[in-house]
This record gives structure tokens, sequence and C-alpha cells, in this order.
């Protein structure tokens, strides 16, 4: 019905048509609302309070769903498709993302942090930094906030100084987001596939030398034609020669080995 249909209708009927409207505003208000049950963190979902109903929200992207999407048919496909991966994971793996996701929303003391994510990104930069040049955490605190602060009030003014204050480099931060950044690097790396290396011993000069010619990422099988593809394009694409190849050895897995379709044979 549009508004300039109503104009026409009849007094009886109108009054019939806003009792509609009111039974229907009536129906939606009391629609039920889904709620949070804790068997849901098993699809990596918890629930995030927005307004008075409840949503769910995925601990590993973030996402919001609608409360309408709070039912395990809903969850399990989010998680399915959004998160292959992470399918077969037990409810644990889920519990502790849980624990990060709240971390990063609370501060210390329990009350939420208004941080840009530019922010919150420098701080876990920063910390990759630490972590890598293997210094003690505390020199986040210690040296390289104050140092930041310093050349930035010199350099950009005090207004720019303050926004880098911001930047959370306190000793426990640091800590936190190595933790963080090390338990990252491992879920990667467990669900990555295969990588076939290849190092190559060679002549230069007067000595022999031994270095990592790849490392490659096997997308989709493992057999001795793919192994073997990889590597042929590897040596057209840098004008290598197989006639200037002289043995070759491989590690002892099937594909490699096989004696009348392994990956050696079709090099011979
Ligand atoms: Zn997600």
């Amino acid at each position: 019905m549009t508004s300039s249909t109503s104009c026409s209708i009849p007094r009886g009927s109108y009054q019939k048509v806003v009792k509609r409207i009111q039974n229907i505003k009536y129906f939606a208000m009391s629609a039920k609302k889904r709620k949070y049950i804790e068997d849901y963190i098993g699809f990596g979902f918890v629930s995030l309070q927005r307004g008075d109903t409840e949503v769910p929200q995925c601990v590993i992207c973030y996402k919001t769903l609608s409360n309408d999407g709070m039912r395990p048919s809903r969850l399990e496909r989010h998680l399915r498709t959004s998160h292959p991966a992470l399918v077969d994971k037990p409810k644990a793996f889920f519990e502790t993302k849980k624990d990060t996701l709240k971390r990063a929303k609370l501060d210390d003391s329990g009350s939420f942090r208004q941080q840009s994510s530019k922010v919150v990104e420098a701080s876990y930069e920063i910390a990759m930094l630490i972590a890598k040049s293997k210094k003690s955490h505390n020199i986040g605190e210690s040296l390289i906030k104050p140092s930041i602060l310093c050349a930035a009030e010199l350099v950009l003014g005090k207004d720019n100084a303050n926004k880098l204050s911001q930047i959370s480099l306190s000793n426990d931060t640091v800590k936190k987001r190595i933790d963080e950044l090390s338990q990252d690097i491992k879920v990667q790396t467990l669900d990555q596939c295969s990588q076939l290396l290849m190092y190559a011993r060679f002549v230069s000069g007067n000595n022999i030398k031994e270095e990592i010619m790849f490392c490659h990422p096997m997308e989709s099988f493992t057999t001795a034609e793919a192994i073997f593809d990889v590597i042929s394009d590897f040596f057209q694409e840098n004008q290598l020669s197989w006639e200037s190849l002289v043995g070759v050895c491989t590690d002892g897995a099937p594909a490699m080995r096989g004696l009348r379709s392994g990956f050696v044979t079709k090099v011979k």
C-alpha cells in the first residue's frame, strides 16, 4: 500500500488498516529474539550485546551476524564458508581466540578502550620488531616509546606527538602482542599446504656450492607430475637446462622415488 492510495480508502477501511498495522508492529516487537548458547563457541562465535539484542560475533574475523543468525545452521555456514581450514578445530581453539578478542576490546581495568585501528596496528608492528631483535619486552616502554614521542614532538609538533602517545607499548602489552603473533604464525603454518623445497649443488669458480633454489607451495596435489611441472616451470623461467643436470637426490616420499612414475624417473 502506498501513501497515494491510502488517501482514497473509505473511513471504515482506513481504521481497519491502522489496526492491522498496529497488530503487525506488536507482532514484530514480540517476535522471539534468539539467545546465545554456550555451545556456539564450537562454531567460533561469541555473543555481542547490540542495544537490547544479542548478536553472534565470529572470534576469527570479528564479523557480526544479525540476531536471526544466532542458530547452529547459520553459524556453521559462516565457519565452513569463511574459515574452511578451521572446521575441525576443537572448542578449546575458539576459546583461546575468544580470550584474544576480549583482550582486544578491554584494557587492563576492564573498561572499553577508544583506540583507532592504526594505533593498535603500530603497537603490533613494534612488538614484532622487538621480538625479532630479541630484546627484552620492556624496551618498548623504557626506550622506544619515549624516543618516538621525543622525535615526534620536535619534528611534527605536540598534537601529533599526543596521537602517538596512544600507541600502547607497556611491558605487558608487548608480551601479549608477541604471544598473539607467535600463536597466529603457528596457526598459519599449520594451515598451510605442502611446500616443495629444492636445493641445488653447483660449481661456482673453483668451489662447489649448495644453495636453496626455491620453496614453492603445492596448491593442488603432491604427485610426481605436479612436482615435475613446478620444477620444469622454474627451469624455464630461469633459463636453466635439464641437460646440465648431473644428478638428482630426493627425500623418501613415494611421489619422488616411485620406479615407474616417480619424479626421478620423469627427470631421467
Ligand atoms: Zn569469521
